[in-house]
């Protein structure tokens, strides 16, 4: 039985992105490589919507999170992290452990950061930078980061953004929006294997990299920036050649889809996939106004435990689901829905949700998540003919 794999990140690899990780090593300063950096790159640059270099490092989503801070701030200076769950935690833990004097700012799990919060929070103190997770994966909530953006316009503060779990499958617009940092991972919604991250920064940003004072050697951005800068572009270490590869090939799938329709793609499973739970008898743990276009986290029915469920879900039926993290850890499962995931993947993910409800016990009626689901899709594409 194949694995579908469901998990918010790492994502299915489709065989042509894996087939081209298998190309043999070559050396990472040859003009061959050199071309594949720089398409990369640009191919990035074009979903971040800028102007400025994208910056690449060899390093999970995390470590561009480091990146971010230390690039840009100093110890000391007053940082507002705006935190809806597990990794709006960990980018304030970030600022924290690198000294930024940090308000933490966490809202109930399962919603999103309201705009009021920010410009109440702007308006009480001159903060130097505002952490922001764009999409939240441990429990499923997008923020309006355009709105959010908007609050904070007239203000000094930089705009921190982790869209590890966002760009790629979420519109954002860095130079349109104002957004200062931007980071994200290839493990998510650009589909390839974990490796390789990426972080933009604006006008502004470089200008605050010049002063910043935090400790940093590997993130020095500056020092990446000047090593792409050479004639033979590359990077200043070695960079996860291999995956590198894969990125050319699943931006040129992007490309061929069109990434308005690879954003809309992701909207709509995401729909699906609210349908097809609630339809199942559960419900999702965000409001509905900020539902997740790429990750849908659900309570677990009762007397039903993340172990049973995942488990089952994955021995019976293949399909690879995630649990929950920090305290949603044992209350919900996760279905990832980002990257090469389509239509026909949430059907198999509503069928064997149902029939596993079924045999835990829950009264349910288990083909109602898949119809549900079904009907998703076939109202969009009759709205398309
Ligand atoms: C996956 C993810 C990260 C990075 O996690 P790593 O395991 O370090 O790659 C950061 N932020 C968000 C929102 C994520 O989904």
């Amino acid at each position: 039985m194949d694995e579908l794999l469901l998990i918010p990140g790492p994502t299915p690899v489709p065989l042509p992105v894996r087939e081209a990780g298998s190309r043999p090593m070559t050396n990472h300063r040859s003009e061959a490589f050199a071309r594949v950096l720089r398409t990369v790159l640009e191919g990035v640059r074009e979903l971040y919507r800028t102007r400025q270099p994208v910056i690449p490092y060899a390093s999970s989503g995390t470590g561009v999170l480091e990146a971010a801070v230390v690039n840009t701030l100093s110890p000391g200076d007053r940082v507002l992290a705006l935190s809806c769950g597990a990794f709006g935690n960990r980018f304030s833990r970030i600022a924290r452990a690198y000294g930024a004097e940090v308000t933490h700012v966490e809202v109930e799990w399962g919603t999103g950061v309201p705009l009021e919060l920010l410009e109440e929070h702007l308006k009480k103190a001159d903060y130097r930078a505002v952490l922001v997770t764009h999409n939240e994966t441990s429990t499923g909530v997008q923020n309006d980061l355009s709105a959010l953006a908007g609050a904070r316009a007239d203000r000094p503060a930089l705009l921190l953004v982790d869209a590890v779990s966002s760009l790629g499958a979420v519109p954002l617009d860095m130079d349109g929006w104002g957004l200062d940092v931007v980071v994200t991972a290839s493990q998510k919604a650009l589909g390839c294997p974990p490796g390789v991250s990426f972080l933009a920064a604006s006008q502004g940003a470089w200008e605050a990299y010049r002063t910043a004072r935090m400790p940093r050697y590997y993130w020095d951005m500056g020092m990446v920036q000047d090593a792409l800068r050479q004639p033979l572009t590359q990077t200043p270490f070695t960079p996860a050649v291999s995956v590198f590869y894969s990125l050319e090939v699943s931006l040129e799938l992007i490309r061929q889809e069109g990434y308005e329709a690879v954003c809309q793609r992701h909207r709509l499973l995401s729909e699906a996939v609210r349908a097809g739970v609630r339809a199942l008898g559960l419900r999702p743990v965000a409001d509905e106004r900020w539902a997740s276009w790429t990750v849908t986290a659900v309570w677990l029915p009762e007397g039903v435990s993340a172990e049973a469920l995942v488990g089952r879900v994955r021995e019976r039926y293949g399909v690879v689901l995630a649990g929950g993290q920090g305290k949603l850890a044992g209350r919900v499962f996760r279905i990832g829905h980002l990257g090469y995931v389509w239509p026909q993947d949430v059907l198999r993910c509503m069928e064997a949700l149902g029939a596993v409800l079924r045999e835990l016990g829950v009264a349910v009626d288990p083909q109602a998540g898949v119809e549900a689901a079904r009907r998703v899709f076939d109202s969009r594409a009759a709205q398309a003919v």
